[in-house]
């Protein structure tokens, strides 16, 4: 964006990941000056050398165009801290043994921070951490001897969804500011000004997405405690429906109806809306697994009875085992069969494998004896880190590769290129045509006029096990 009238603030973001990267970027995409530190020393130089560490839509443009200018990369977090006038904390809340949020690396930061500054800064939980953080972290600044008046500790959740979010960001539904004094707040309200002023969104080189000058986003103005529970609920209520359509599709399955059909019947209810209604084999991610864990924890430590978090996890879990079974029940046997895998990140549009359903999956192919050929357009080199490559685990570069000579093709995450197969040439491709779709892309109409047999979840006739002579002793396909 160029030519904007609002303030020009000097933010520094503490982390460059997902979070941290993305802001930064959009941070200095809406006019203000970003200084990004991570400790990670290899990140920062690839980052100050043009790299890109992550795969997002728009985010290479953005980083191209502001980094040198409005965005730089240190390691530096004291010239940085006492360089900027709010502090954003986006570093990891990884999941801790007990199920809680693990707070050490906030805590560094915050420590870190505290020896650092010199004049007034409004210090911004982006992180998504437990309700008491905010307090937490002004006692850890406090200790370290920082005067109450140098500061304020303000939190504005991340609500960006991976593979859409530097649009997410720039568009999003609202802005959660949750702050206890008016300079805190009104730090935060000018940083979102070019956003909520919906000036942003008039400029024409702006990034394309749902808002418009005359529909600019909220920005919510609530406590700090409300604004830490409305981040960790929003990821509890979304993981909640995923888990709810996943049982609704078990019973779609039983009774012989499609969970698509029912799905969006559900969501055209404007009190239930259709996003998170797509059944399929269970959420994953870094946030929905770790945040269910931690707000169930939080209930817990405040006497709460939060047992459908329980369950909600659960279901989670029995979905991935379910899908499982399905592709056993399919390939009667396991060991030595050849299977093409399409998807391995978390979901598609990423390259982020943390917590994956899809590598979940795969480990268990392997170890049943499997030989698995995985293709991903983003996340193989991630993947490699968790499972190495080897006899029974191979990365190719694309789809058809995948499903060469497979006696089965699983279908493990939903990237749009998977949506425009060729199917015909995947139909030659395959040694036997048996796909088995955790992510309901395909009509099963389509599939079966094309000779397919062709699973997924929650779909008419799929409670019917294949009846593996047919399928194995089948004349096999035409070749090409
Ligand atoms: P990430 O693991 O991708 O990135 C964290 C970064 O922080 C890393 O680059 C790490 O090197 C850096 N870091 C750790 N300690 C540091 C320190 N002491 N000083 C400087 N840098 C340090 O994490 P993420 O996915 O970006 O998530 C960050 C937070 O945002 C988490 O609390 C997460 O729950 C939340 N969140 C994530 C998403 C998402 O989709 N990933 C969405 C909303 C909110």
């Amino acid at each position: 964006m160029t030519n904007h009238k609002a303030e020009s603030i000097t933010i520094t973001v503490v982390g460059s990941g997902y979070v941290g990267l993305v802001a930064s970027a959009c941070f200095a995409e809406i006019g203000h000056r970003v200084i990004c530190v991570d400790n990670d020393e290899a990140k920062v130089r690839t980052l100050q050398a043009g790299g890109i560490p992550i795969h997002e839509d728009f985010l290479p443009e953005l980083l191209n165009q502001h980094r040198g200018g409005k965005l730089e990369f240190t390691t530096d977090l004291r010239a940085a801290a006492q360089a900027a006038q709010a502090i954003f904390i986006a570093v990891g809340t990884p999941q801790s043994r007990t199920g809680s949020a693990d707070l050490s690396f906030v805590d560094a930061v915050a420590s870190e921070i505290a020896r650092s500054i010199d004049s007034y800064k409004v210090i911004v939980e982006k992180s998504t951490v437990p309700v008491y953080t905010n307090e937490w972290i002004r006692r850890v600044i406090e200790r370290n001897g920082v005067p109450k008046d140098l500061f304020d500790v303000a939190s504005n959740p991340e609500f960006l969804r991976e593979g859409t979010a530097v649009v997410d960001f720039l568009h999003p539904d609202r802005i959660v500011v949750g702050a206890a004094t008016d300079r805190a707040s009104d730090l935060l309200k000018a940083i979102y000004a070019p956003l909520t002023s919906g000036e942003y969104y008039a400029a024409g080189n702006r990034i394309p997405g749902p808002r418009q000058q005359d529909e600019p986003p909220p920005l919510l103005l609530t406590s700090t405690k409300a604004a830490e529970i409305i981040k960790h609920a929003s990821n509890a209520f979304l993981a909640t429906k995923i888990s709810f359509i996943n049982v609704v599709a078990n019973i779609c399955e039983a009774a012989g109806a499609d969970v698509e059909d029912v799905s969006r019947g559900i969501g055209m209810d404007s009190r239930i809306g259709s996003k998170f209604l797509r059944a399929g084999i269970g959420y994953g991610g870094s946030c929905f697994p770790k945040d269910v864990a931690a707000f169930r924890n939080v209930a817990e430590l405040v006497g709460v009875d939060f047992g459908l978090l329980h369950e909600v996890e659960r279901i989670n879990e029995e979905q991935k085992l379910r899908f499982f079974q399905k592709v056993r029940s399919a390939l009667w046997t396991f060991r030595g069969k050849k299977i093409g895998v399409l998807g391995l990140a978390f979901k598609g549009g990423t390259d982020d494998i943390r917590e994956s359903p899809a590598l979940d999956i795969v480990q268990r192919l392997i170890g049943e004896g499997c030989l698995i050929s995985a293709y991903d357009p983003a996340a193989e080199e991630r993947a490699k880190e968790t499972i190495p490559p080897g006899p029974q685990m191979r990365y190719v570069d694309s789809p058809y590769a995948a499903a060469q000579d497979a006696d089965a093709l699983l279908i493990l995450n939903d990237w749009k290129e998977f949506c425009e197969l060729d199917l015909e040439r995947l139909h030659y491709t395959l040694r036997y045509p048996i796909v088995i779709d955790g992510r309901n892309l395909f009509d099963p109409t389509t599939m079966t006029s094309l000779g397919f047999t062709y699973l997924s979840v929650g779909r008419p006739g799929l409670s019917q096990p294949v009846d593996p002579i047919s399928v194995f002793h089948a004349p096999k396909k035409k070749e090409r």
